[in-house]
């Protein structure tokens, strides 16, 4: 876990030095001016990659990397980006540049495969005739997507104020992490669909969070969240092997009842999860069982047995249900029987289980708790605090 390493903002300085006794306001430290304006941040929409299409509906203009306008336009129908040589190639416009950033007028106007971006596109030249595509945008645009795609729109406004909240300390956090990196997170990390999931309610809600993150001893941490722990969320370090801290230890949770994720059972069969572990290069032919071990309190175990006629070998428990597929095997909270052909597994939740449990957020908030008791309870002895 890196949150020790991290000071909140500004490397070498606590933060509750730096301005005195700050301000509160309903429970919210207010260290608005910290940082002087919302921060952007970069998004991997595409990696590695031969081929994208990219459509402008506005007026654009596309940079190199030194910031200089190397082309401009009224709008771009539907066109493939291609690499090769040293050259970019936008339909049959060629950049002799290792990057591009292309910038529009108004937010949405830029079409990646088919999905609307807010921010700007950087198209940035790999070996071997590849490339990247990367959207720098700010956080606030970037955090409308993410709540809109990540909870239901009709779900209680405590509720989707307190997944704003914590998908913006995610998101501060592996930008602070990553800062020197070319990207921050992948698109896929949150549900992150560009301008898709939109709504003028939604993007009020999580206007009326604006620049609010959670902090545990004045860090940034990585505050993770699933849909529904069935019962319990984990402990970071059966699901991650992450070192616990008390945010990410796990607490009972009462209150996701109504997920129909909450009690499941699955049959799978053994030449299915044969098969996936194949792909992904480990070959374990004729498996007996698959047993769930080492649990934490939340029942998610940390790893899981693979037993086969040549012998038992120990995996990853949550790099095991996403290789089997995540929305499949629901989570690693189960526990299994052998039935011949087949595995069942019968389980709770869905998800990792680590931080807040969103249907437990969604009844919490039913029973009138607020946004800040929400986050407080699912990730004890955090303190708010608004730093932009
Ligand atoms: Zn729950």
């Amino acid at each position: 876990m890196i949150t020790a390493l991290m000071t909140f903002l500004s490397s070498g300085v606590p933060l509750s030095c730096q301005r005195g006794i700050p301000e509160v306001q309903d429970g919210v430290y207010n260290y608005k001016d910290l940082l002087e304006a919302e921060p952007s941040i970069r998004i991997l929409i595409a990696k590695d990659t031969r081929y994208a299409h990219l459509a402008i509906h506005g007026y654009y203009q596309i940079r190199d990397d030194r910031n200089t306008i190397v082309d401009e336009g009224p709008g771009l129908q539907k066109s493939m980006i291609s690499v090769k040589d040293d050259c970019i190639t936008v339909g049959n416009r060629h950049y002799k540049n290792t990057e591009i950033r292309i910038s529009s007028s108004q937010h949405g106007d830029i079409e990646v495969n088919d999905v609307r971006y807010p921010g700007e596109i950087r198209i940035l030249r790999q070996p071997n005739n590849k490339f990247l595509v990367i959207e720098e945008v700010g956080l606030e645009n970037y955090l409308v997507s993410v709540v809109g795609n990540e909870m239901p729109h009709s779900w209680n406004e405590e509720a989707l104020r307190a997944q704003a909240i914590t998908a913006r300390t995610y998101a501060m956090y592996k930008r602070k992490v990553k800062e020197d990196n070319i990207y921050h997170l992948d698109m896929l990390d949150l549900a992150y669909r560009g301008i898709t999931g939109k709504t003028s309610r939604i993007s009020r809600i999580v206007q009326e969070t604006r620049g609010i993150v959670m902090a545990y001893n004045w860090n940034l941490f990585p505050a993770y969240f699933h849909s529904t722990c069935g019962g319990h969320t984990e402990d970071c370090y059966y699901v991650f092997g992450e070192d616990s801290i008390p945010p990410l230890k796990g607490v009972v949770c009462n209150y996701c009842e109504d997920s129909k994720y909450f009690n499941w059972s699955v049959d799978i069969d053994k030449s299915e999860i044969e098969k996936k572990l194949k792909d992904a290069n480990m070959y374990v032919p004729d498996i007996h069982m698959i047993n769930g071990v080492d649990p934490g309190e939340g029942i998610h175990c940390s790893k899981v047995e693979i037993v086969s006629s040549s012998g038992s070998r120990e995996m990853h428990a949550n790099s095991f249900r996403l290789l089997i597929g995540p929305y499949y095997l629901y989570s690693t909270a189960f526990y299994s029987r052998d039935n011949g052909k087949s595995i069942t597994f019968s389980g709770k939740g869905l998800g990792h289980g680590v931080g807040l449990c969103q249907y437990g957020a969604q009844g919490m908030a039913k029973n009138s708790f607020t946004c800040i008791s929400i986050l407080k309870y699912y990730y004890p002895q955090v303190e708010l605090i608004r730093v932009y």
